[in-house]
């Protein structure tokens, strides 16, 4: 039985996934396609994984019922609060789960690529906690314009090393972080930041993410005596906090599924990263999936205010659920995301990430039935985003 949730045993979610990746690198890769599975869920894996999830990270996260929001759109709204997350948002949960399966495979060097900081940050958290040497590849542009993530992953103990060639941002660093993993392959674990990258890593990324829908299915049941709500919503920069939220409703056909795309400055426009209304078919960081690119396959520059969104590709897992029409993809601007972070912040006492607003603002693009409950995946807080924020008020 074909399943949303599930890749198949290549890693493709339909015609999406699978690893495509150069031929120096198939020991690494195929070791941890044999090994994931068995590892994360080994008993003495689990024990250790949620002790910290529960005494390190702060979960379960709260499921918090936003009454404001919920009057003002006529709807039930439930905000799944990731943001209260340690280091601010869903990312540490794939981090810490990455670094216990590092220590597992014997690997006691982790790279990471990061665009915003935000996943180095997360990173650097956890080999800190783990004992692991942390090596970060950022754009060199990224490390201009995101000097304080840069800092605190230096006091955590991280190299950073630029990534100059391209448009030095987030796809450029990618490409850097794998050519060490290339040179490295016995020593190093990448420590891959959303569900992208070769087979195993979307279904290794969602599994750890997929804590967030399992927490809000007891969660909702204790609150209104069931497990599904009928919508589930989340933002998608590659796709993690996404697949995180939808991991355990997409094979419920109950469950209808929004997420929400950078539109940057407009579909049109050509600052944009929407990748599902822009993309094609193609190959980007060692997977198949929908990519934003030209005619003969170079990688378009995307644009969105938020660097969480700011990538011209989605995972496996996402452009399948776009093409077999099993989610609802909205764009929304970069404008649009900065007001419904602005009105949310006012009506519910929560500045959320710039990432999160955009999936804020489906409540504006959609209209709910009175008893539709509706959860939204609150991915980060905007601490990270005051000056962005500041400089549009
Ligand atoms: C990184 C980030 C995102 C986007 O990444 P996904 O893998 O798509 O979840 C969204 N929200 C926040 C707060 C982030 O830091």
């Amino acid at each position: 039985m074909t399943t949303f949730r599930n890749p198949d045993k290549n890693g493709y979610y339909g015609e999406f996934g699978g690893a495509f990746v150069p031929e120096m690198l198939y020991p690494n890769v195929a070791e941890l396609q044999e090994k994931y599975i068995q590892i994360i869920e080994s008993k003495e894996f689990q024990i250790e994984f949620q002790d910290l999830l529960k005494n390190y990270v702060g979960r379960a996260t709260p499921l918090y019922f936003a009454k404001n929001l919920s009057e003002k759109f006529q709807t039930q709204v439930y905000l799944k609060r990731e943001d209260l997350n340690h280091t601010g948002a869903h990312k540490i949960n794939n981090a810490l789960g990455q670094a216990l399966l590092a220590k597992k495979l014997g690997k006691k060097r982790i790279i990471a690529e990061t665009g915003a900081g935000q996943h180095g940050v997360a990173t650097a958290t956890a080999c800190a906690l783990l004992g692991l040497e942390c090596i970060v590849y950022m754009g060199e542009i990224d490390i201009a314009r995101q000097a304080p993530n840069v800092g605190r992953m230096k006091l955590l103990g991280a190299t950073i090393i630029p990534a100059t060639s391209g448009s030095k941002t987030l796809k450029d660093a990618v490409n850097e972080a794998l050519r060490d993993w290339i040179n490295n392959a016995s020593t190093t674990h990448y420590i891959i930041g959303s569900v992208v990258g070769p087979h195993p890593f979307p279904d290794l990324v969602a599994r750890f993410q997929s804590v967030i829908s399992e927490e809000i299915k007891w969660q909702l049941n204790e609150k209104i005596g069931r497990e599904n709500p009928d919508y589930v919503i989340a933002c998608v920069g590659g796709g993690s906090n996404a697949a995180g939220t939808f991991y355990h409703f997409v094979d419920e056909a109950d469950v209808k599924i929004i997420a929400a795309e950078a539109g940057g400055f407009g579909v049109e426009s050509g600052k944009s990263a929407a990748t599902t209304y822009l993309g094609t078919t193609g190959v980007l960081h060692g997977s198949k999936s929908l990519v934003m690119q030209t005619d003969d396959g170079q990688v378009i520059e995307p644009h969105s205010i938020s660097a969480g969104l700011d990538y011209p590709g989605i995972g496996p897992f996402h452009a399948n659920l776009y093409t077999q029409k099993r989610a609802e993809f909205y764009s929304i601007t970069d404008d649009e995301a900065l007001k419904s972070a602005f009105e949310f912040t006012k009506l519910e006492g929560i500045i959320p990430a710039l990432e999160t607003a955009h999936a804020l603002t489906i409540l504006e693009k959609k209209t709910f039935k009175k008893e539709d409950v509706v959860v939204i995946c609150l991915s980060g807080r905007g601490d990270k985003d005051l000056e962005t924020y500041l400089n549009n008020f």
